[in-house]
């Protein structure tokens, strides 16, 4: 039996964060990844670092993710790929427009920067765009990050602080001192972090996480020249609408000269399995906005499954019903961002300190189901 002070289950970029965070306070940890350190939906994930307005607790979380980020950016490797873009939020029709000034309200309430661009100045930032849209929401600060070496590199500077990373290890059994791996091995710990994403339910069958299915695309090089994440904002009311599939335009330009398109959103789909059907509608929808696209090839195409929660908000602090176990977990579609938050908070309350912002509206006792 090894001992440690923390074992946190799963390496993708919210275990990873949050190893760094602890072994920078001194603990020791292990990181026990099944499969290669990112290799889960953080490697399918667009890396948009996004403050999100959909009610006030994910903007906390968001804003104060994204504002941990930017304290990171220069000490982050190349390699991560780290671009300050900013965001623009791009409305279709006057309705659109109109909801904007109350985003820009919300968003500078949480201390984050946001300004109007009408449609003369959204032309001048963004010439490849549709002349057609009427405006849009820039939010500067927002960035965009390379998923997966942002979790290595996080695992990699909580090693040099001590960490044993142990990839390949799947973990078989969680137990109040420790955890079992598929290979026998039994690792004791003063503490157990479930950080496994949406494979977290099969370790804790209890847990109110659902896959969320997006596809992504990514052009060959040449694509028409985008300065911003472009998202539309209709994508709000797409993404959390309805209960079917739904598409939105989402563009992110690489440091490569490529392009990243999404996203679509298909709740309680696991698999992994591209579907043309859906690539198709998402990119109609990014040729309705970006009309240069179509003279360009995809390189490649992917899906990953979001670890979805009935709020849309993660699950951050103890389990209520298993007192013994930390859930770190359920992070939909924002978890790139909201990494350095989660693991702040987890922390936080795993060393019983305060954290920056309200941990409450994150607490795993919100549901129900999980005091049994
Ligand atoms: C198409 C798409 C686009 C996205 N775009 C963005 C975006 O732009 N911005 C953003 O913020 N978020 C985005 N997301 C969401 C983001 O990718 C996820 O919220 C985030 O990656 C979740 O990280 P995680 O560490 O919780 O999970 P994961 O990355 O899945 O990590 C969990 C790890 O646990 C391991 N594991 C599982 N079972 C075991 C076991 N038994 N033992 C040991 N290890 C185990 C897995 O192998 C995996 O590596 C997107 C997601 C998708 C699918």
């Amino acid at each position: 039996m090894s001992a440690f002070d923390c074992i946190i289950v799963g390496g993708g970029i919210v275990g990873a964060a949050l190893a760094d965070v602890l072994c920078a306070e001194g603990l020791s940890v292990a990181l026990v990844e099944a499969r290669s350190i990112g290799a889960g939906t953080t490697a399918c994930g667009m890396g948009h670092l996004v403050a999100m307005d959909d009610n006030a607790p994910e903007l906390a979380l968001t804003a104060w993710s994204v504002a941990l980020w930017r304290e990171l950016r220069d000490d982050l490797p190349m390699a991560v790929e780290y671009d300050a873009c900013g965001t623009l939020w791009l409305a279709t029709d006057e309705e659109e427009l109109a909801a904007i000034a109350a985003k820009v309200a919300s968003y500078r309430g949480a201390g984050v920067r946001a300004e109007v661009l009408d449609a003369a100045a959204l032309r001048e930032a963004e010439p490849a765009l549709t002349p057609d849209l009427v405006g849009a929401l820039r939010v500067p600060d927002d960035a965009v990050v390379y998923p997966p070496r942002a979790a290595l590199h996080f695992a990699r500077r909580a090693q040099q602080r001590g960490a044993r990373l142990m990839p390949g290890c799947p973990v078989a059994e969680l137990r109040p001192d420790g955890v079992v791996l598929e290979n026998g091995e039994v690792l004791a710990a003063g503490h157990v972090v479930l950080a496994a994403g949406v494979a977290s339910p099969r370790l804790c069958p209890d847990l109110p996480i659902s896959p969320r299915k997006g596809h992504l695309l990514i052009t060959q090089r040449g694509a028409p020249v985008v300065r911003h994440q472009l998202v539309e904002l209709g994508y709000l009311k797409s993404a959390h609408g309805s209960d079917g599939a739904s598409v939105a335009f989402n563009a992110q330009p690489r440091v490569t000269g490529q392009l990243l398109l999404g996203s679509s959103r298909q709740p309680g789909v696991g698999s992994a399995q591209v579907e043309p059907a859906i690539l198709e509608r998402m990119l109609k929808r990014a040729a309705d906005f970006l009309p240069g696209l179509d003279a360009l090839r995809a390189l490649r195409v992917w899906t990953g499954l979001r670890p979805a929660t009935p709020d849309g908000l993660p699950l951050l602090g103890r389990h209520p019903g298993k007192p013994w176990l930390w859930l770190a977990c359920g992070h939909e579609g924002l978890g790139i961002t909201t990494a350095t938050g989660s693991a702040q908070l987890v922390a936080d309350q795993l060393l019983g300190r305060a954290s920056a912002i309200d941990a409450r509206p994150y607490a795993p006792s919100r549901f129900e189901v999980l005091h049994a």
